[in-house]
């Protein structure tokens, strides 16, 4: 099969083997710009192995992850965040004594440094951006207070606004609603549905409502393979589906 470079992502034979335990295996997914796309599936399955793959914390045994037709399977870490993808752990990584304004200055790209007029233009774009940012998250009458007094959710928000705040093309999140309120939840899936029209979103969840919330593509993972790939009305109809995962 031949890579085609109009995908975002386009991940071919992907392999990985933990002491001889295959946790993904010949796996193959292709995803369009500008795509919300869902990974559900039971635990174990490799749905968090697929992403420390794609942002190079784990290393493929066997085939090809490119990125804008870009290989990422050889590439540092740092270097795939410089290249657009930003993603997202379980546990939500802030800095708790920080105030959110100073949390999401700090993840803005590219250090400080520069001198004069220069300076203070970057300062206004840096403003402006991190106004926006915390605008989208529902944070902007939060900015000025520590982050360790946000709720769960809202810390969830932040770091969300962490990954935002350095544009990425593709961003990818681990189980963001887990621990979540009801509201947080709905305010989650309309953050993402949002998030996700000027770039594309990979979501692990295990939360079925919240999936059908985002309305994107579903991708069902098992035993590091594919098992099915469509919409969630289609999945839920899929006997493979019910007798692995949903039946449960
Ligand atoms: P999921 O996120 O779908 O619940 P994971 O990707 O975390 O699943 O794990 C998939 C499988 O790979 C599990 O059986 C897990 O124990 C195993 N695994 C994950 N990471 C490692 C590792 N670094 N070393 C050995 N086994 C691992
Ligand atoms: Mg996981």
């Amino acid at each position: 099969m031949s890579s085609n470079t109009d995908f975002l992502l386009s991940i071919e034979n992907l392999t990985v083997s933990f002491d001889g335990f295959k946790a993904i295996e010949g796996l193959n997914l292709y995803m369009d710009k500008n795509e919300l796309r869902v990974i559900i599936g039971p635990n174990g399955a490799g749905k968090t192995t697929l992403l420390d793959m794609v942002c190079g914390k784990t290393r493929a045994s066997e085939g090809s992850i490119k990125f804008k037709g870009k290989e990422l399977t050889r590439m540092r870490e740092h270097r795939i965040v410089w290249e657009g993808v930003g993603r997202k752990f379980q546990t939500p990584s802030i800095y708790e004594e920080l105030t959110v304004f100073d949390n999401l200055e700090v993840s803005y790209p590219q250090g400080r440094g520069v001198l004069g007029a220069l300076a203070f233009k970057r300062d206004v774009q840096v403003l402006r951006r991190i106004h926006e940012v915390a605008n989208e998250i529902q944070l902007e009458n939060r900015l000025e207070e520590p982050a360790g007094l946000l709720s769960h959710g809202q810390k969830q928000w932040l770091e969300i606004g962490m990954l935002l705040i350095q544009d990425p093309e593709l961003l990818m999140l681990d189980e963001p609603v887990a621990g979540m309120s009801v509201s947080e939840r709905e305010e989650t899936a309309k953050l993402l549905r949002k998030i996700a029209q000027g770039r594309s979103v990979i979501v692990i969840e295990h939360d079925m409502e919240f999936v059908a919330s985002l309305g994107g593509k579903v991708t069902v993972l098992h035993q590091g393979k594919i098992l099915a790939e469509g919409d969630m009305q289609a999945l839920k109809q899929d006997k493979r589906v019910i007798d692995v995962y949903l039946g449960h």
